[in-house]
């Protein structure tokens, strides 16, 4: 049974009826891993063992007739959330070695409705970069056209669901890193509203904008995912206790009446034409829809990527002060202690890692924290009060979600500053902590795809995948070929 463009939701049906065993659907994703992710180079761990055990447990629940929505369903696993027994590099390789002896608290919801693991997916070296080209271990490429990036942080995971290497899987946002990616392969991706999904087990790259959520083939999908993890958690004190009883409740609900805002500055000259027509001609599908598009202005956008890059820099080097070679992670030589950290620290990150260290921590020294720190602080308040001021007049804010498609590889390498530009369309939605999903919304003239971003009020992640899923109603994706 080909498996490579099937929903979570299908399969799920497949199993029911017994079309399929939870067992052959995961064998049916590794050979296809098999046979072509020498050419996506997706995974880092392919995690077969595990699978078959996990498909063992899922069959049984299956044959005793109580499937619950994930039972069964291969997926995989973004490589900075934390898998007990199950290495954990987070591409790096100052965690090339490490095996957590614990699950993230999403993993541990996963496993209460035995989904089955496939392993392991890559990533930019602690979620840093839009790429997936910073990984020490597998530079993903583009499953549409391998000469260009996946998009990144979660690249591996946006990839491995376009090929069909999984059902979908897990990725991580910070700054764009489930939206852009999945824009990139012609995917649909969700980053949560921050606090949505418990951070527990997740590494730690800017803790005040991390979210976990998941890369699926549909809007549905994303949000069959989503009520599995979602929920508050002891084990992480900023999840907050927000009830919700199922995000695909909206689902084929009439967007008629809907307010659709149209922030200008995402639209200007920073956005290739081509996404930009795409984008414009998706709301103009909604005005069909008996939607309603009102103008808008986040006039903060211009310093957006600044405030973004200070604040994630800053508590990225908080958070990364904790791989000194001792307690786990690699382990560096030397006479003293000093050299024996310096070492670790030197021989275990990469260039970009670095990068963001040294910033953060310029950032944060004294004489600097008030001219830069403080003021992105300042911002990340405005950015938050211009858009609860455009949520008094919209239900949902329409943008691109990056101002280009998919690039050739190494374009980008060697200019951070215009990596980090790149970021424009999608780090305001995480300093305000907002939810958004991505969905394709066309292809350029190579056949890449484009996507937008459907960003939603705080907690209402079910209007934004009624939105999404609307459009995916009218919509002929052209799946990629390998
Ligand atoms: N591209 C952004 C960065 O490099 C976002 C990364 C992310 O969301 N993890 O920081």
């Amino acid at each position: 049974m080909d498996l490579k463009n099937i929903t979570v939701k299908e399969l799920r049906t497949k199993l029911d009826n017994k079309e399929i065993s939870a067992a052959e659907a995961a064998s049916e994703f590794f050979a296809e891993i098999k046979k072509n992710d020498g050419k996506v180079l997706s995974y880092i761990t392919v995690t077969e063992d595990e699978a078959k055990k996990n498909a063992e447990a899922a069959q049984k629940r299956i044959d005793a007739g109580n499937p619950a929505p994930l039972t069964g369903i291969p997926l995989a696993i973004k490589d900075n959330l934390c898998t007990d027994g199950i290495r954990t590099t987070c591409s790096s390789k100052m965690l090339g070695d490490f095996v957590p002896p614990y699950n993230a608290t999403a993993i541990e919801k996963l496993n209460e409705q035995d989904y089955v693991i496939l392993g392991k997916v890559s990533m930019d070296e602690f979620a840093m970069g839009g790429s997936t080209q910073t990984s020490a271990f597998a530079k993903t490429k583009n499953p549409y056209d391998t000469e260009r990036v996946p998009g990144g942080s979660s690249g591996g995971s946006a990839a491995a669901v376009a090929a069909g290497f999984c059902a979908a899987a897990l990725g991580s946002d910070t700054g764009g890193s489930i939206r852009q990616p999945s824009s990139f392969c012609g995917v649909t991706g969700l980053k949560p509203t921050y606090g949505r999904v418990s951070r527990y087990g997740l590494v730690a790259f800017a803790s005040s904008l991390d979210q976990i959520g998941p890369i699926a083939r549909t809007a549905e999908d994303c949000g069959i995912i989503l009520n599995a993890i979602a929920g508050v958690d002891p084990k992480d004190a900023t999840s907050k206790n927000v009830s919700f009883s199922d995000f695909n409740e909206k689902l084929g609900q009439s967007v008629s009446g809907m307010k659709i805002a149209i922030p200008k500055e995402f639209y200007g000259d920073a956005v290739d034409e081509e996404v930009r027509t795409a984008v414009t001609n998706a709301a103009h599908e909604y005005e069909k829809m008996g939607a309603k598009l009102v103008d808008c202005s986040i006039s903060t956008l211009k310093y957006a990527v600044q405030a973004y890059y200070l604040i994630s820099s800053a508590e990225a080097a908080s958070n990364l002060s904790r791989y000194d070679g001792i307690k786990y992670g690699l382990r560096g030589e030397g006479h003293s202690f000093d050299e024996m950290i310096r070492d670790s620290r030197n021989r275990g990150f990469g260039a970009e890692v670095k990068r963001r260290i040294l910033l953060g921590n310029y950032a944060l020294s004294s004489g600097y924290y008030d001219a830069y720190y403080r003021k992105a602080l300042a911002l990340k308040q405005k950015i938050i009060e211009e858009y609860n001021a455009v949520f008094e007049n919209a239900d949902v804010i329409l943008t691109p979600t990056a101002p280009s498609v998919a690039y050739k590889i190494g374009v980008q390498d060697n200019d951070p500053v215009k990596m980090y530009t790149a970021d424009i369309c999608t780090v305001t939605v995480n300093i305000a902590g907002l939810p958004a999903i991505n969905t394709t919304c066309g292809y350029d003239k190579d056949g890449m795809p484009i996507g937008m971003s459907i960003v939603g009020r705080r907690f209402d992640e079910a209007t934004i995948i009624q939105t999404a899923d609307a459009f995916e109603r009218t919509f002929s994706p052209v799946r990629c070929t390998l």
